[in-house]
């Protein structure tokens, strides 16, 4: 009979720039995520969630029209309805919007905030770059004072210090309104007579947004912006003072910063502090594992009152590529108390149930039943790091009995089946005991 050959589908394959990020790589995740959770729970806080979702001209109006962010790398579409959405490239912009609709300028000065998730940008993919990648946040609404901005730098620097990076802050001042208008000017100078050594884009950017050819990645345009006329040079007092005040707060915390006059950042809300982190390990190579600043006249250009600002964001994927490079072990997770192992397919069905009764009684219980042998089983609940090992067989179901295996030590006694619970916490109990002696 003749078979009919089934054509081979092409095989589905991940979207570009895309990532998944498979269970063992989620080791590291969960670190740096704990790591989060706890710095936002010392410094105070709380998490909010803002949709992936937003209108296109919250971007336009914050990030700004001009923006690689906004003018490239945008995920932008129209809904069957007709309104005009982007997929977030960022986190703040939509946040502040949160602030504003929900009148939290009613709550008590400043309201710190933190989010983490992911993020859309149509970058060119390379390492630790991506179009959907993950950020973390937080930001500090509502208070002006220096300390503030020192002790937001503090958080980003802290964060990854305790991760096991070497890194440093690199930080400017971008000024205010006032300084930036006079310093725009003396910048245009600047560049006027080189302009026909400039890359493309820089000779746009020299009309509209002169700040931002200092960031430009274009080597030669890198060179030129070394030589540039400095933002510092021309702070405003008020400006000058507050950049000051700040990085009096760093010394005396022992922060390592350098000041550095190319921090202008990609984005266009930023005034007076800016900060970029990088990790030191592999010089030349340097990518920003992060950045943040001050943003005063975010709020006003969405409508609400103005109130100052300042937050950073990181970029997760690069903190675990560099805590990868730099061989930055992580704790291996070994969560599980009681292993529970099975042989024969009556025992399997009461260990089933066993199993069952120890979870909902919140014992930090594992097993796995797919496995027949006993050897396999217990490979598998040392590698968990169970401390015992519940074994069930024929002979025990008959008996009404477990047999109760001490993973340490090897030594097996057998218990009433009905008295499982209270013999395991006593034992449970007595290795804590035990083990806080020994320290
Ligand atoms: P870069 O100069 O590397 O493009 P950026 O200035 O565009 O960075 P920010 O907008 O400051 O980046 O975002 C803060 C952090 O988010 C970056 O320092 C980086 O760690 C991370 N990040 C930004 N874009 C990407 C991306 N495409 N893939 C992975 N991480 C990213
Ligand atoms: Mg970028």
């Amino acid at each position: 009979m003749a078979t009919k050959k089934k054509a081979k589908k092409t095989q589905v394959q991940l979207v570009k720039g895309m990532k998944d990020i498979l269970p063992d790589e989620q080791l590291y995740w969960n670190v740096v995520k704990e790591k989060v959770f706890k710095a936002a729970r010392d410094y105070g806080f709380s998490r909010i969630d803002t949709p992936i979702v937003e209108f296109t001209n919250l971007f336009k109006r914050t990030v700004g029209e001009d923006t690689d962010i906004v003018s490239k790398e945008m995920y932008s579409f129209v809904t069957p309805g007709g309104d005009k959405l982007s997929l977030r490239p960022e986190n703040t912009a939509g946040v502040v919007r949160s602030y504003i609709e929900h009148g939290m300028l009613n709550l008590p000065q400043p309201v710190k905030l933190f989010y983490i998730g992911p993020q859309f940008r149509h970058d060119k993919p390379q390492a630790g770059r991506y179009r959907q990648f993950w950020q973390f946040g937080f930001e500090a609404i509502g208070d002006n004072d220096p300390v503030i901005d020192a002790q937001v730098i503090i958080i980003s620097y802290n964060i990854l210090k305790e991760l096991g990076l070497d890194i440093q802050i690199q930080i400017n001042s971008v000024g205010d309104e006032e300084s930036r208008a006079n310093y725009m000017k003396i910048l245009r100078q600047y560049y006027q007579d080189k302009k026909k050594d400039l890359c493309v884009d820089c000779k746009k950017r020299l009309i509209k947004s002169p700040m931002r050819l200092l960031d430009c990645k274009v080597k030669y345009c890198q060179e030129m912006a070394l030589e540039a006329p400095q933002m510092v040079d021309y702070l405003s007092d008020d400006a000058k003072e507050h950049f000051m005040s700040v990085l009096e707060y760093l010394d005396e915390m022992d922060v390592k910063y350098s000041l550095d006059p190319t921090i202008v950042r990609g984005l266009d809300y930023y005034t007076r502090t800016a900060w970029e982190i990088v990790e030191l390990s592999n010089e030349g190579k340097l990518q920003a594992l992060g950045g943040g600043g001050r943003y005063d006249d975010l709020a006003e250009v969405l409508g609400g009152r103005a109130t100052p600002a300042v937050g950073f964001a990181m970029g997760m994927e690069r903190i675990i590529m560099k805590m990868q490079e730099n061989k930055i072990e992580i704790p291996k997770s070994k969560d599980y108390d009681v292993f529970v192992a099975q042989l024969g397919v009556e025992a399997r069905k009461k260990a089933l149930k066993l199993f069952e009764e120890l979870r909902e009684d919140d014992f930090k219980v594992t097993e796995n039943m797919s496995k027949k042998g006993l050897k396999d089983q217990l490979d598998i609940a040392n590698k968990r790091g169970a401390k015992y090992t519940l074994i069930m067989g024929q002979k025990e179901i008959s008996d009404g009995t477990v047999l109760i295996r001490d993973m340490e030590s090897g030594v097996q006694e057998i218990i009433d089946y009905k008295k499982v619970k209270i013999e395991l916490r006593k034992r449970l109990q007595k290795k804590i005991l035990d083990s806080e002696q020994k320290i």
